[in-house]
């Protein structure tokens, strides 16, 4: 049996997953691939600028294995940035929270994360308007478990 994989809570999924540089065909790139915690990782400690401690706390591992992933996750970064490298993100084990949307006529509903990275919603499933925007992230804790291991990445290359 392999090893049981590592969960890890995600409050976030960023709407964008793809970048490239400019002026350059994706065929021609290499690429990096970032995985949704090593994105909450970077989130969480660069952006939010919550202490280690916090971050680990948040996301349900150790701080040293919060450390590996920030640290995974700075080096790919600086890899795509400085060599030029596209950068997707997708895939990894975590634990995840569904996104609320809500619509202009007052519609809410759940999309798993999983759903959001391979295909956003885009139109209300009550009244079909297009006029729908994700409300905020839901907390920590109050997730749901999914999976996007590698059958998820699997056919897009
Ligand atoms: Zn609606």
């Amino acid at each position: 049996m392999g090893r049981l994989p590592k969960w890890r809570r995600v409050a976030f999924i960023p709407e964008v997953t793809n970048f490239k540089p400019v002026g350059v065909s994706l065929r021609d790139l290499a690429r990096v691939r970032l995985s949704v915690e090593e994105a909450e990782a970077i989130r969480l400690k660069d952006l939010e600028g919550l202490g280690q401690e916090e971050c680990a706390r948040g996301m349900s591992i150790s701080r040293s294995t919060f450390h590996r992933v920030l640290e995974s996750a700075r080096t790919k970064l600086a890899d795509a940035l400085l060599n030029g490298k596209a950068i997707r993100i997708e895939g990894g084990n975590f634990e995840m929270a569904m996104r609320r949307f809500r619509c202009t006529n007052g519609h809410e509903w759940d999309v798993p994360f999983e759903v959001m990275v391979n295909q956003p919603p885009r139109l209300c499933p009550t009244c079909d308007t297009l006029n729908i925007r994700p409300t905020q992230p839901a907390g920590f804790g109050c997730g749901r478990r999914g999976r996007m291991g590698k059958t998820a990445g699997r056919g897009h290359d």
